[in-house]
Protein backbone atom coordinates (compact mmCIF):
# COMPACT_ATOMS: atom_id res chain seq x y z
CA UNK A 1 0.00 0.00 0.00
CA UNK A 2 1.28 3.12 -0.84
CA UNK A 3 0.30 6.79 0.93
CA UNK A 4 1.57 9.96 -0.41
CA UNK A 5 2.18 12.51 2.34
CA UNK A 6 2.52 16.19 1.92
CA UNK A 7 2.08 19.57 4.01
CA UNK A 8 1.38 22.84 3.06
CA UNK A 9 0.60 24.91 6.25
CA UNK A 10 0.70 28.79 7.20
CA UNK A 11 -1.92 30.85 8.90
CA UNK A 12 -2.99 34.03 7.21
CA UNK A 13 -3.56 37.73 9.12
CA UNK A 14 -5.45 40.06 6.33
CA UNK A 15 -4.82 42.70 8.13
CA UNK A 16 -0.76 42.65 8.06
CA UNK A 17 0.47 45.12 5.15
CA UNK A 18 2.96 42.34 3.49
CA UNK A 19 2.27 39.31 1.63
CA UNK A 20 3.36 35.65 2.11
CA UNK A 21 6.01 34.37 -0.48
CA UNK A 22 7.47 31.28 -0.79
CA UNK A 23 10.65 32.55 1.16
CA UNK A 24 8.32 33.42 4.27
CA UNK A 25 7.72 29.34 3.42
CA UNK A 26 11.53 28.74 3.04
CA UNK A 27 12.32 30.66 6.20
CA UNK A 28 10.18 28.45 8.40
CA UNK A 29 10.72 24.91 6.14
CA UNK A 30 10.65 23.46 2.99
CA UNK A 31 11.56 19.63 3.08
CA UNK A 32 11.17 17.94 -0.79
CA UNK A 33 10.68 14.11 -1.33
CA UNK A 34 12.97 11.60 0.48
CA UNK A 35 14.01 14.63 3.10
CA UNK A 36 10.27 14.35 4.87
CA UNK A 37 11.06 11.41 5.76
CA UNK A 38 13.96 12.14 8.36
CA UNK A 39 13.91 16.34 8.50
CA UNK A 40 11.83 16.61 11.21
CA UNK A 41 13.25 13.92 13.53
CA UNK A 42 11.49 12.73 16.39
CA UNK A 43 9.71 16.15 16.56
CA UNK A 44 5.83 15.49 17.34
CA UNK A 45 4.16 16.58 14.10
CA UNK A 46 1.03 15.46 11.94
CA UNK A 47 3.87 14.51 9.19
CA UNK A 48 6.04 12.27 12.09
CA UNK A 49 3.11 11.11 13.42
CA UNK A 50 1.62 9.68 9.54
CA UNK A 51 4.84 7.85 8.88
CA UNK A 52 4.39 6.36 12.39
CA UNK A 53 1.26 5.29 11.70
CA UNK A 54 2.00 4.09 7.93
CA UNK A 55 5.00 1.98 9.68
CA UNK A 56 3.48 0.16 11.88
CA UNK A 57 0.78 -1.15 9.13
CA UNK A 58 3.86 -1.84 6.72
CA UNK A 59 2.61 1.06 4.33
CA UNK A 60 4.81 2.65 2.35
CA UNK A 61 5.05 6.45 2.28
CA UNK A 62 5.17 8.08 -1.16
CA UNK A 63 6.38 11.67 0.56
CA UNK A 64 5.87 14.62 -1.57
CA UNK A 65 6.66 18.44 -0.16
CA UNK A 66 5.92 19.78 3.44
CA UNK A 67 6.42 23.21 3.70
CA UNK A 68 5.29 26.25 6.97
CA UNK A 69 5.52 29.79 6.97
CA UNK A 70 5.32 31.35 10.38
CA UNK A 71 1.74 33.20 10.99
CA UNK A 72 1.74 36.16 8.07
CA UNK A 73 0.15 38.26 5.42
CA UNK A 74 -1.83 37.24 2.58
CA UNK A 75 0.00 34.41 0.56
CA UNK A 76 1.05 35.65 -2.84
CA UNK A 77 -0.72 33.84 -6.14
CA UNK A 78 2.40 33.14 -8.11
CA UNK A 79 4.35 31.34 -4.88
CA UNK A 80 0.70 29.44 -4.01
CA UNK A 81 1.07 28.16 -7.77
CA UNK A 82 4.55 27.50 -7.27
CA UNK A 83 4.60 25.41 -4.33
CA UNK A 84 1.17 23.70 -5.40
CA UNK A 85 2.45 22.85 -8.34
CA UNK A 86 5.66 21.21 -6.77
CA UNK A 87 2.88 19.12 -4.91
CA UNK A 88 0.98 18.16 -8.24
CA UNK A 89 4.23 17.43 -10.39
CA UNK A 90 5.70 15.44 -7.44
CA UNK A 91 2.22 13.01 -7.29
CA UNK A 92 1.76 12.69 -10.92
CA UNK A 93 5.67 11.45 -11.20
CA UNK A 94 5.32 8.71 -8.13
CA UNK A 95 1.89 7.00 -10.09
CA UNK A 96 3.42 7.59 -13.63
CA UNK A 97 3.37 4.23 -15.37
CA UNK A 98 -0.42 3.33 -14.00
CA UNK A 99 0.86 3.13 -9.98
CA UNK A 100 -1.86 5.40 -8.79
CA UNK A 101 -1.02 6.28 -4.79
CA UNK A 102 -3.71 3.83 -2.43
CA UNK A 103 -4.37 7.40 -0.73
CA UNK A 104 -3.43 10.95 0.56
CA UNK A 105 -2.43 12.31 3.70
CA UNK A 106 -2.39 15.78 3.77
CA UNK A 107 -1.05 18.35 6.94
CA UNK A 108 -3.05 21.55 6.63
CA UNK A 109 -3.53 24.73 8.59
CA UNK A 110 -7.17 25.87 7.42
CA UNK A 111 -6.65 29.43 7.82
CA UNK A 112 -4.86 30.07 4.45
CA UNK A 113 -5.63 32.99 2.65
CA UNK A 114 -4.53 33.57 -1.07
CA UNK A 115 -4.42 37.17 -2.94
CA UNK A 116 -7.36 35.38 -5.25
CA UNK A 117 -9.12 32.75 -3.22
CA UNK A 118 -10.44 33.12 0.37
CA UNK A 119 -10.59 29.53 0.73
CA UNK A 120 -6.85 28.32 0.00
CA UNK A 121 -7.58 25.28 1.23
CA UNK A 122 -10.26 23.71 -0.60
CA UNK A 123 -8.28 24.75 -3.49
CA UNK A 124 -5.58 22.47 -2.64
CA UNK A 125 -7.23 19.15 -1.78
CA UNK A 126 -9.36 20.48 -5.08
CA UNK A 127 -5.86 20.19 -6.92
CA UNK A 128 -4.58 17.23 -5.16
CA UNK A 129 -8.12 14.89 -5.95
CA UNK A 130 -7.47 16.10 -9.65
CA UNK A 131 -4.25 13.84 -9.62
CA UNK A 132 -5.92 11.37 -8.46
CA UNK A 133 -7.90 7.88 -9.51
CA UNK A 134 -11.17 8.63 -8.48
CA UNK A 135 -12.41 7.20 -4.84
CA UNK A 136 -8.82 7.55 -3.24
CA UNK A 137 -9.20 8.61 -0.24
CA UNK A 138 -7.74 12.18 1.38
CA UNK A 139 -7.27 12.69 5.13
CA UNK A 140 -6.65 15.67 6.38
CA UNK A 141 -5.25 17.38 9.39
CA UNK A 142 -5.83 20.92 10.30
CA UNK A 143 -5.36 23.50 12.93
CA UNK A 144 -8.30 24.79 15.46
CA UNK A 145 -7.79 28.00 14.21
CA UNK A 146 -8.71 26.69 10.73
CA UNK A 147 -11.40 28.81 8.34
CA UNK A 148 -13.68 26.46 7.50
CA UNK A 149 -16.26 26.38 4.61
CA UNK A 150 -18.83 24.87 2.22
CA UNK A 151 -16.23 24.28 -0.42
CA UNK A 152 -13.84 22.26 1.71
CA UNK A 153 -16.69 19.29 1.95
CA UNK A 154 -15.55 17.25 -1.05
CA UNK A 155 -15.80 13.79 -2.03
CA UNK A 156 -13.30 11.09 -0.75
CA UNK A 157 -11.82 13.73 1.91
CA UNK A 158 -11.72 13.55 5.61
CA UNK A 159 -10.52 16.37 7.80
CA UNK A 160 -9.71 16.23 11.46
CA UNK A 161 -8.69 19.12 13.83
CA UNK A 162 -6.43 19.73 16.65
CA UNK A 163 -8.13 18.91 20.15
CA UNK A 164 -6.47 21.17 21.89
CA UNK A 165 -5.63 25.03 22.53
CA UNK A 166 -3.12 25.91 23.36
CA UNK A 167 -1.59 23.74 21.01
CA UNK A 168 -0.20 20.61 22.32
CA UNK A 169 -1.74 17.66 20.08
CA UNK A 170 -0.45 18.04 16.33
CA UNK A 171 1.38 14.62 16.67
CA UNK A 172 -1.92 13.00 18.20
CA UNK A 173 -4.24 14.57 15.09
CA UNK A 174 -1.89 13.43 12.46
CA UNK A 175 -1.74 9.54 14.04
CA UNK A 176 -5.95 10.02 14.13
CA UNK A 177 -6.23 11.12 10.64
CA UNK A 178 -3.77 8.53 9.41
CA UNK A 179 -5.51 5.84 11.16
CA UNK A 180 -8.55 6.97 9.63
CA UNK A 181 -7.29 6.82 6.29
CA UNK A 182 -5.96 3.42 6.78
CA UNK A 183 -8.85 2.27 8.31
CA UNK A 184 -10.83 3.62 5.13
CA UNK A 185 -8.65 2.01 2.75
CA UNK A 186 -9.39 -1.27 4.22
CA UNK A 187 -13.02 -0.44 3.68
CA UNK A 188 -13.62 -0.80 7.75
CA UNK A 189 -14.90 3.01 7.68
CA UNK A 190 -16.90 4.97 4.92
CA UNK A 191 -16.39 8.52 6.22
CA UNK A 192 -18.97 11.01 5.74
CA UNK A 193 -18.22 14.90 6.58
CA UNK A 194 -20.60 17.56 7.81
CA UNK A 195 -20.03 21.33 8.50
CA UNK A 196 -22.21 23.55 10.88
CA UNK A 197 -21.18 27.20 10.91
CA UNK A 198 -22.14 30.06 13.29
CA UNK A 199 -21.17 33.69 12.28
CA UNK A 200 -19.45 34.08 15.08
CA UNK A 201 -15.54 35.35 16.13
CA UNK A 202 -13.51 35.69 18.93
CA UNK A 203 -10.07 35.64 20.38
CA UNK A 204 -8.48 33.12 21.04
CA UNK A 205 -7.51 33.81 23.87
CA UNK A 206 -11.08 33.60 25.17
CA UNK A 207 -11.98 30.20 23.21
CA UNK A 208 -9.26 27.62 25.17
CA UNK A 209 -10.32 23.94 24.94
CA UNK A 210 -9.40 23.72 28.89
CA UNK A 211 -11.84 26.28 30.20
CA UNK A 212 -15.60 27.34 29.63
CA UNK A 213 -17.44 27.76 27.64
CA UNK A 214 -15.47 26.00 24.56
CA UNK A 215 -13.89 23.11 26.97
CA UNK A 216 -17.76 22.13 27.50
CA UNK A 217 -18.85 21.89 23.92
CA UNK A 218 -15.30 20.07 23.76
CA UNK A 219 -16.73 17.58 26.27
CA UNK A 220 -19.66 16.91 24.25
CA UNK A 221 -18.48 15.94 21.13
CA UNK A 222 -15.73 13.28 22.88
CA UNK A 223 -18.89 11.98 24.57
CA UNK A 224 -20.44 11.51 21.08
CA UNK A 225 -17.13 9.65 20.21
CA UNK A 226 -17.59 7.73 23.40
CA UNK A 227 -20.74 6.67 22.49
CA UNK A 228 -20.39 5.59 19.03
CA UNK A 229 -22.95 7.96 17.23
CA UNK A 230 -19.46 9.95 15.42
CA UNK A 231 -15.88 8.74 14.69
CA UNK A 232 -14.32 12.13 14.55
CA UNK A 233 -16.06 15.47 15.88
CA UNK A 234 -13.62 19.10 15.57
CA UNK A 235 -14.80 22.39 16.61
CA UNK A 236 -12.91 25.43 15.12
CA UNK A 237 -13.60 28.40 16.80
CA UNK A 238 -11.10 30.15 14.06
CA UNK A 239 -8.54 32.99 14.29
CA UNK A 240 -10.26 36.13 13.75
CA UNK A 241 -7.66 38.10 11.64
CA UNK A 242 -8.49 36.95 8.07
CA UNK A 243 -11.05 38.75 6.35
CA UNK A 244 -13.00 36.64 4.80
CA UNK A 245 -16.69 35.66 3.73
CA UNK A 246 -18.27 33.52 6.28
CA UNK A 247 -16.11 33.63 9.17
CA UNK A 248 -17.54 32.31 11.89
CA UNK A 249 -17.27 28.81 14.44
CA UNK A 250 -17.39 25.65 12.40
CA UNK A 251 -18.48 22.21 14.20
CA UNK A 252 -17.19 19.46 11.87
CA UNK A 253 -17.78 15.70 12.43
CA UNK A 254 -16.50 13.06 10.71
CA UNK A 255 -19.41 9.79 10.95
CA UNK A 256 -20.88 6.16 9.06
CA UNK A 257 -23.74 8.85 7.73
CA UNK A 258 -24.45 12.33 6.62
CA UNK A 259 -27.03 12.27 8.98
CA UNK A 260 -25.72 11.20 11.71
CA UNK A 261 -22.97 13.59 10.98
CA UNK A 262 -24.90 16.52 10.20
CA UNK A 263 -27.06 16.02 14.04
CA UNK A 264 -23.91 16.13 16.11
CA UNK A 265 -22.12 19.07 13.95
CA UNK A 266 -25.68 21.06 14.39
CA UNK A 267 -25.54 20.29 17.80
CA UNK A 268 -22.39 21.36 18.62
CA UNK A 269 -22.48 24.56 16.83
CA UNK A 270 -25.87 25.55 18.59
CA UNK A 271 -24.55 25.13 21.82
CA UNK A 272 -21.57 27.51 21.12
CA UNK A 273 -24.07 29.76 19.74
CA UNK A 274 -25.87 29.75 23.33
CA UNK A 275 -23.23 30.07 24.72
CA UNK A 276 -21.52 32.92 23.01
CA UNK A 277 -21.42 35.85 24.88
CA UNK A 278 -19.24 34.08 27.33
CA UNK A 279 -16.42 33.77 24.39
CA UNK A 280 -15.92 37.46 24.96
CA UNK A 281 -12.52 38.40 26.32
CA UNK A 282 -11.58 40.61 29.30
CA UNK A 283 -9.52 43.56 28.06
CA UNK A 284 -8.71 46.27 29.94
CA UNK A 285 -8.22 50.04 28.29
CA UNK A 286 -4.75 50.67 28.05
CA UNK A 287 -4.86 53.84 30.40
CA UNK A 288 -6.65 52.01 33.11
CA UNK A 289 -3.53 49.73 33.08
CA UNK A 290 -0.90 52.13 33.64
CA UNK A 291 -2.72 54.09 35.74
CA UNK A 292 -3.06 51.00 37.75
CA UNK A 293 0.63 50.09 37.51
CA UNK A 294 2.32 52.83 38.02
CA UNK A 295 0.23 53.38 41.53
CA UNK A 296 0.15 49.70 42.70
CA UNK A 297 2.83 47.52 44.84
CA UNK A 298 4.57 44.74 43.31
CA UNK A 299 4.81 43.78 39.20
CA UNK A 300 1.82 44.98 36.77
CA UNK A 301 2.26 42.58 33.45
CA UNK A 302 -0.42 43.37 30.43
CA UNK A 303 -0.67 42.01 27.43
CA UNK A 304 -0.36 44.04 24.41
CA UNK A 305 -1.79 41.63 22.10
CA UNK A 306 -2.81 43.74 19.28
CA UNK A 307 0.46 43.55 17.39
CA UNK A 308 1.69 40.47 18.92
CA UNK A 309 4.26 38.75 15.98
CA UNK A 310 3.07 35.08 17.06
CA UNK A 311 -0.20 36.39 15.40
CA UNK A 312 1.41 38.15 12.46
CA UNK A 313 2.09 41.47 13.55
CA UNK A 314 5.26 43.53 12.76
CA UNK A 315 5.30 44.32 16.87
CA UNK A 316 6.22 48.12 15.84
CA UNK A 317 2.90 49.57 16.69
CA UNK A 318 3.66 52.43 19.28
CA UNK A 319 0.16 52.68 21.13
CA UNK A 320 1.68 51.33 24.23
CA UNK A 321 4.88 53.74 24.56
CA UNK A 322 2.45 57.01 23.30
CA UNK A 323 -0.09 55.86 26.38
CA UNK A 324 2.76 55.73 28.64
CA UNK A 325 4.76 58.81 27.85
CA UNK A 326 1.07 60.33 28.18
CA UNK A 327 0.52 59.06 31.55
CA UNK A 328 3.67 60.33 32.44
CA UNK A 329 5.24 56.98 33.22
CA UNK A 330 8.77 58.35 32.55
CA UNK A 331 8.84 60.12 35.49
CA UNK A 332 7.46 57.44 37.82
CA UNK A 333 9.71 56.03 40.69
CA UNK A 334 9.69 52.90 39.16
CA UNK A 335 10.54 51.44 35.61
CA UNK A 336 8.39 50.33 32.84
CA UNK A 337 9.26 48.16 30.39
CA UNK A 338 7.81 47.61 27.01
CA UNK A 339 9.30 46.52 23.24
CA UNK A 340 8.97 47.72 19.65
CA UNK A 341 10.63 46.25 16.83
CA UNK A 342 12.73 48.80 14.40
CA UNK A 343 16.35 47.96 13.46
CA UNK A 344 16.93 51.26 12.11
CA UNK A 345 16.52 53.23 15.01
CA UNK A 346 17.98 50.29 16.93
CA UNK A 347 21.10 50.83 14.54
CA UNK A 348 21.00 54.67 15.23
CA UNK A 349 21.14 54.38 18.68
CA UNK A 350 23.69 51.71 18.76
CA UNK A 351 25.76 53.91 16.78
CA UNK A 352 25.91 56.41 19.04
CA UNK A 353 27.04 54.12 21.49
CA UNK A 354 26.39 53.56 25.49
CA UNK A 355 25.73 56.23 27.45
CA UNK A 356 24.59 58.48 24.42
CA UNK A 357 21.57 60.26 24.58
CA UNK A 358 19.62 60.32 21.58
CA UNK A 359 16.56 61.31 19.17
CA UNK A 360 14.86 58.66 17.83
CA UNK A 361 11.46 58.13 15.29
CA UNK A 362 10.71 54.82 16.74
CA UNK A 363 7.89 52.33 15.58
CA UNK A 364 5.58 51.53 12.71
CA UNK A 365 8.70 50.86 10.11
CA UNK A 366 8.08 47.34 8.85
CA UNK A 367 4.21 47.93 9.37
CA UNK A 368 3.16 51.40 7.92
CA UNK A 369 0.33 51.18 10.34
CA UNK A 370 0.86 54.20 11.94
CA UNK A 371 3.17 57.36 12.26
CA UNK A 372 6.54 57.05 14.35
CA UNK A 373 6.92 58.44 17.63
CA UNK A 374 9.73 61.21 17.80
CA UNK A 375 11.79 59.75 21.68
CA UNK A 376 14.59 61.14 23.50
CA UNK A 377 16.20 59.04 25.47
CA UNK A 378 19.50 57.58 27.36
CA UNK A 379 21.32 54.41 25.30
CA UNK A 380 21.59 52.05 28.46
CA UNK A 381 22.71 48.31 26.79
CA UNK A 382 23.27 47.36 23.09
CA UNK A 383 23.30 43.57 22.59
CA UNK A 384 23.62 41.35 19.60
CA UNK A 385 19.86 39.98 20.93
CA UNK A 386 20.96 36.27 21.81
CA UNK A 387 18.85 35.18 24.83
CA UNK A 388 18.43 32.23 26.37
CA UNK A 389 14.60 31.17 27.07
CA UNK A 390 14.09 30.43 30.93
CA UNK A 391 10.40 28.71 30.14
CA UNK A 392 8.17 27.13 30.97
CA UNK A 393 7.57 26.77 27.40
CA UNK A 394 11.05 26.33 25.03
CA UNK A 395 12.96 26.53 28.49
CA UNK A 396 16.78 26.46 27.46
CA UNK A 397 16.44 27.20 23.60
CA UNK A 398 17.73 30.38 22.39
CA UNK A 399 16.14 33.24 20.97
CA UNK A 400 17.33 36.27 18.45
CA UNK A 401 16.05 40.05 18.57
CA UNK A 402 18.89 40.88 16.62
CA UNK A 403 20.98 44.38 17.39
CA UNK A 404 19.17 45.22 20.70
CA UNK A 405 19.32 48.60 22.04
CA UNK A 406 17.85 49.47 25.56
CA UNK A 407 16.48 53.31 25.52
CA UNK A 408 16.22 55.18 28.59
CA UNK A 409 13.35 57.28 28.58
CA UNK A 410 13.43 58.47 31.90
CA UNK A 411 11.73 55.61 34.07
CA UNK A 412 10.51 53.87 30.52
CA UNK A 413 12.77 50.82 29.73
CA UNK A 414 12.36 50.54 25.69
CA UNK A 415 13.61 47.45 24.20
CA UNK A 416 14.29 48.81 20.85
CA UNK A 417 14.86 44.93 18.83
CA UNK A 418 15.54 44.27 15.06
CA UNK A 419 13.88 40.91 14.82
CA UNK A 420 10.03 40.30 15.37
CA UNK A 421 9.72 36.70 17.12
CA UNK A 422 8.12 35.45 20.28
CA UNK A 423 7.81 37.88 23.24
CA UNK A 424 6.76 35.90 26.09
CA UNK A 425 9.72 34.61 27.72
CA UNK A 426 11.48 36.50 30.41
CA UNK A 427 15.20 35.67 29.55
CA UNK A 428 14.46 38.56 26.46
CA UNK A 429 14.46 41.66 28.99
CA UNK A 430 17.09 39.35 31.49
CA UNK A 431 19.64 38.88 28.74
CA UNK A 432 19.76 42.85 28.93
CA UNK A 433 20.00 43.26 32.94
CA UNK A 434 16.46 43.86 33.50
CA UNK A 435 14.99 42.22 35.94
CA UNK A 436 11.04 42.64 35.10
CA UNK A 437 9.62 41.28 38.60
CA UNK A 438 11.06 44.27 40.12
CA UNK A 439 9.21 46.46 37.13
CA UNK A 440 5.68 48.77 38.25
CA UNK A 441 4.75 47.39 34.52
CA UNK A 442 5.63 45.29 31.94
CA UNK A 443 3.96 45.22 28.45
CA UNK A 444 3.85 42.12 26.48
CA UNK A 445 3.07 41.55 22.76
CA UNK A 446 1.88 38.10 23.65
CA UNK A 447 -2.07 37.60 23.40
CA UNK A 448 -1.63 34.62 25.71
CA UNK A 449 1.26 32.37 26.21
CA UNK A 450 2.71 35.32 27.96
CA UNK A 451 0.90 33.95 31.43
CA UNK A 452 2.78 31.09 31.85
CA UNK A 453 6.34 33.11 32.46
CA UNK A 454 4.34 36.31 33.99
CA UNK A 455 1.95 34.87 36.23
CA UNK A 456 4.60 33.43 38.62
CA UNK A 457 6.01 36.66 39.21
CA UNK A 458 3.26 39.43 38.79
CA UNK A 459 0.73 40.91 41.12
CA UNK A 460 -1.60 40.96 38.23
CA UNK A 461 -2.22 40.56 34.49
CA UNK A 462 -4.46 42.25 32.32
CA UNK A 463 -4.78 42.42 28.08
CA UNK A 464 -4.98 45.61 26.81
CA UNK A 465 -7.07 46.60 24.67
CA UNK A 466 -4.13 47.80 22.20
CA UNK A 467 -5.31 48.72 18.42
CA UNK A 468 -3.18 46.33 15.55
CA UNK A 469 -2.89 43.75 13.46
CA UNK A 470 -4.30 40.61 16.45
CA UNK A 471 -5.98 43.09 18.68
CA UNK A 472 -8.82 41.01 21.21
CA UNK A 473 -11.19 43.45 20.42
CA UNK A 474 -13.71 41.93 18.27
CA UNK A 475 -15.41 45.51 17.36
CA UNK A 476 -11.78 47.00 16.57
CA UNK A 477 -10.98 45.17 13.56
CA UNK A 478 -11.53 46.62 10.26
CA UNK A 479 -12.93 43.62 8.30
CA UNK A 480 -14.53 44.51 4.91
CA UNK A 481 -15.19 41.19 3.58
CA UNK A 482 -16.88 39.47 6.56
CA UNK A 483 -20.16 38.28 6.07
CA UNK A 484 -22.62 40.02 8.03
CA UNK A 485 -24.37 39.70 10.35
CA UNK A 486 -21.88 38.80 12.71
CA UNK A 487 -21.38 38.39 16.48
CA UNK A 488 -20.67 40.54 18.26
CA UNK A 489 -20.38 43.52 15.86
CA UNK A 490 -23.73 43.33 15.13
CA UNK A 491 -26.25 42.55 17.75
CA UNK A 492 -27.79 38.94 16.69
CA UNK A 493 -30.35 37.21 18.40
CA UNK A 494 -31.42 33.76 17.78
ZN1 LIG B 1 -3.86 27.47 15.93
Amino acid sequence: MRIAIAGFMQETNSFVPFTTTVKTFEEQYFHRGDELLTAFGSARLEITAALDVLKQAGATPVPLLATMAMASGTVERKSFDTIMGEIEQRLKAAQANDAPVDGVFLALHGAMIVEDQPDAESEIVRRVRAQLKPGTPIAVSLDLHGHITAAMIQPDVAYIGYREFPHIDMYETGYRAASLLLDWIAGKVKPVMALSKRHMVFSPDSARTGTPPLSDIVAEGRAMEARGEVLHVSLFPVQPWIDTPDLGFAALVCAGSKEAAQAAADKLAKMAWDRRAEFEPEVTPLDEIIRIGLSSPGLTAASDAGDAPSGGGAGDSTAVLAALLHAGADRADRITICTIVDAAAAAEAAKAGVGKTVTLKVGHKRSGLGEPLTVTGKVKVISDGTYVLEGPGGNGMVGEMGLTVVLGIGAIRLNLRSIAHFEWDLGIHKSLGLDPARAALVFVRSPAHFRASYAPIAARIFLADTPGPTCLNMRRIPWTKVTRPIYPLDLVND
